[in-house]
C-alpha cells in the first residue's frame, strides 16, 4: 500500500504531525522503533513545563501561544486534560539574560508577569528561600504538560482520522526521489509520496541516510521526585518553577496528586549514543547529590528521594531546534535538535511539519529553526 506521508518516530513532534497530517485528509503511517509513548526516548517522566515569557528569547513566543491553543483545542477534542494550569515561577539574578528575556517576552506581547524579590516570593511560598539578590518573575497563566497522555491524546485523534501507527518498526534505510519515498524496517518495505523525520535523539543517524549532517548531540538527563509536604508544595498553591543559580538551571514541579516534588537540571549531562545502555538515576555518584543540593539550598523542606530517572536531549549548538524542509527534497519535511525545551511546542511543531508537507508554508515565522544555519559547522 502507498501512502501520503510516512513519519518516523511517533513520539512528542511526530505523534502530532501524525494528527495534523490525518486531519487534513493524508493517508499517513507512523512508524516507531517502541510503542509510544514509552520511556526510552524524550518524553517520558509525566510533565513538561510550557511558560510563555521564554528565558530562550522573545522570538519564541508566537509559536508558544500558538501550542498553547492547540493544547486547549486538543483537551476539547478528546476531553481529556493534558495541561495543568500551575503557574510557573522563574528565579534568577535580574540583570541576567535569563530573567532579562523573560521580562521583554512578557512585555511585547503584554503577558501578565509578577515580579517579586526574594522575601516576597518566601511569603507567598513558604517552601521556597532565596539569597537576596535574587528576584522572582512568577507567570500565572502557564503551567504543566501531562507528556505521555498529550501523546496518547494525538494517537487517538491520529487513529480516529485514519492514521496507522506501526509500534516496534526500526526504520534502517531511507530512499528518497523527489515524489517518492521508500523505508525499510526489518520485515517491510514501504513507500510514500512524502516523508517527516522526527526521530528525537536518534536523528543525526536517520538525517545521514538523507545526506545531512546535522550537529546533534544527544546527552544523558537525570531527574527525581522527592516526598514532600502536601500542605507547601502540592500543585493547588505551588508553581512549577526554573531557577538559574550559580550551579547550575534547575526546574521543577509541585506535587501532583501525591506525586512528590520533580526536580531536574537542565545544564549539562554527558554525551551519550542512543544505541547504547545508558546509565540508569544513581548509577552516577553525583545524580542524587546534585539535585539533593539544590534542594536543601532553595527548596529546603522538602524530603528524601522516592525515586529517580533518565532521559535524552538532544542538542543543537545554539540549542534552537531545526524544524525545516530537506535543503534538497521538498517532499521531506525534519524536526529535531530540541534542546531539552521542546515539548512545549509539540502541538505546534505537530502543524508546522503538516504545513510544510501540504504547502511548504506556515503562518507563523519559523526561519529561526532553519536547517541551513549549521552549514559549514
Ligand atoms: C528530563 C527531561 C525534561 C524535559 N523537560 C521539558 C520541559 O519541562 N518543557 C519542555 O518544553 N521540554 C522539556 N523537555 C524536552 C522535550 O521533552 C523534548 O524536546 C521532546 O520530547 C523531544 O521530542 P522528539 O519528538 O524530538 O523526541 P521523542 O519524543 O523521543 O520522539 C522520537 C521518537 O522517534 C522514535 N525513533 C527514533 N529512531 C527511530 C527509527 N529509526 N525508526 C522508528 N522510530 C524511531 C523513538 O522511538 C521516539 O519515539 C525535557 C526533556 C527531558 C529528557
Amino acid at each position: 500500500m502507498k501512502y501520503d506521508v510516512i513519519v518516523i518516530g511517533a513520539g512528542s513532534m511526530g505523534m502530532a504531525a501524525g494528527y495534523f497530517l490525518s486531519k487534513s485528509g493524508k493517508k499517513t503511517l507512523l512508524l516507531d522503533s517502541f510503542n509510544p509513548p514509552h520511556n526510552k526516548g524524550s518524553h517520558h517522566g509525566e510533565t513538561r513545563i510550557i511558560r510563555y515569557a521564554y528565558a530562550e528569547g522573545e522570538e519564541y513566543v508566537p509559536f508558544i501561544l500558538r501550542a498553547q491553543q492547540l493544547w486547549d483545542e486538543l483537551e476539547k477534542e478528546t476531553g481529556k486534560q493534558v495541561f495543568i494550569k500551575t503557574g510557573v515561577l522563574n528565579v534568577g539574578k535580574e540583570k541576567s539574560d535569563f530573567i532579562q528575556n523573560i521580562m521583554k517576552s512578557s512585555e511585547k506581547y503584554s503577558l501578565p508577569l509578577d515580579v517579586m524579590d526574594s522575601e516576597e516570593i518566601h511569603q507567598r511560598w513558604s517552601g521556597i528561600t532565596l539569597p537576596n539578590e535574587f528576584i522572582g518573575c512568577y507567570e500565572p497563566t502557564s503551567g504543566v504538560l501531562k507528556c505521555e497522555e498529550s501523546i496518547k491524546a494525538y494517537q487517538e485523534l491520529a487513529e480516529r482520522n485514519g492514521a496507522t501507527i506501526l509500534s516496534n518498526s526500526r526504520v534502517k534505510d531511507i530512499a528518497v526521489q523527489n515524489d517518492a519515498v521508500t523505508i525499510k524496517t526489518d520485515d517491510k518495505i514501504l513507500s510514500a509520496d512524502s516523508l517527516v523525520v522526527t526521530a528525537g535523539a536518534w536523528s543525526g543517524s536517520l538525517l545521514s541516510m538523507l545526506d545531512l549532517d546535522v550537529p546533534l548531540t544527544p546527552v544523558r538527563k537525570t531527574f527525581a521526585w522527592f516526598h514532600a509536604k502536601e500542605a507547601l508544595y502540592h500543585h493547588h498553591h505551588f508553581p512549577a518553577f526554573a531557577f538559574e543559580t550559580p550551579q547550575g538551571l534547575y526546574y521543577g514541579f509541585p506535587s501532583i496528586d501525591g506525586s512528590g516534588l520533580k526536580v531536574g537540571r537542565h545544564d549539562g549531562g554527558e554525551q551519550i549514543n542512543p544505541d547504547e545502555a545508558m546509565k540508569g538515576f544513581g548509577e552516577k555518584q553525583e545524580d542524587e547529590g546534585d539535585l539533593v543540593g539544590f534542594l536543601h539550598q532553595y527548596i529546603p523542606n522538602t524530603g528524601e528521594l522516592k525515586y529517580g530517572k533518565t532521559c535524552m536531549y538532544t542538542l543543537t549548538p545554539d540549542e534552537k531546534f531545526i524544524i525545516d524542509l530537506h535543503p534538497k527534497y521538498s517532499n521531506v519535511a525534519i524536526a529535531a535538535g530540541f534542546s531539552g525545551h521542546g515539548f512545549k511546542f509539540s502541538s505546534a511543531v505537530g502543524q508546522a511539519l503538516s504545513n510544510l508537507i501540504i504547502s511548504g508554508e506556515n503562518d507563523i515565522d519559523i526561519s529561526q529553526f532553519s536547517i541551513n544555519r549549521f552549514k559549514g559547522e
